[in-house]
């Protein structure tokens, strides 16, 4: 596996990088994220802030769209879509969300393990994965999942 992946909107100006793979990987059908993905759900990859190097600050605009969670959502400047999204939850470390369509190398972009925000969605989705509705159960397994992935991280 390369060291790191590049990153990028879809227009391409603005670039990241992600040093690690990602922890875990979530569809999520909440209204929010289908509106800023103009898309039925959101496909992300959420990564420790600590391995991800940051894009240029003058090329991606971020927006609160609900408190809380304090999810600060950054679209591109030039092209107004998704480039990378900002997390922050209690006890746990800072973390960055980034639609895996972004990320470069496919390598680190784990299995898709769960669908949250399920009673939201625009469409059934025809899989095995667990499905969670409603935003406390949504949090509680997004916050299980990956605890366990980053405590499986650190074993190996
Ligand atoms: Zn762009
Ligand atoms: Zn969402």
């Amino acid at each position: 596996m390369n060291a790191s992946t590049n990153c990028q909107c879809p227009c391409g100006e603005t670039r990241f990088t992600a040093r690690r793979p990602a922890l875990m990987r979530i569809y999520c059908h909440c209204t929010i994220c289908q509106s800023f993905n103009q898309a039925p759900f959101a496909d992300i990859s959420v990564f420790k802030a600590a391995h991800v190097q940051m894009p240029d600050p003058e090329r991606v605009e971020f927006r609160a769209l609900r408190p809380p969670p304090a999810v600060q959502r950054g679209t591109c400047v030039a092209c107004g879509k998704p480039a990378i999204e900002m997390l922050r939850i209690v006890v746990l470390p800072k973390l960055i969300l980034i639609p895996s369509a972004n990320i470069g190398d496919a390598a680190f972009k784990p299995p898709v393990s769960m669908h949250a925000f399920y009673d939201t969605r625009v469409a059934d989705a025809d899989d095995d994965l667990p499905k969670y509705s409603g935003y406390w159960s949504s949090q509680l397994h997004f916050g299980r999942e990956l605890l366990s992935a980053m405590l499986a991280r650190k074993r190996a």
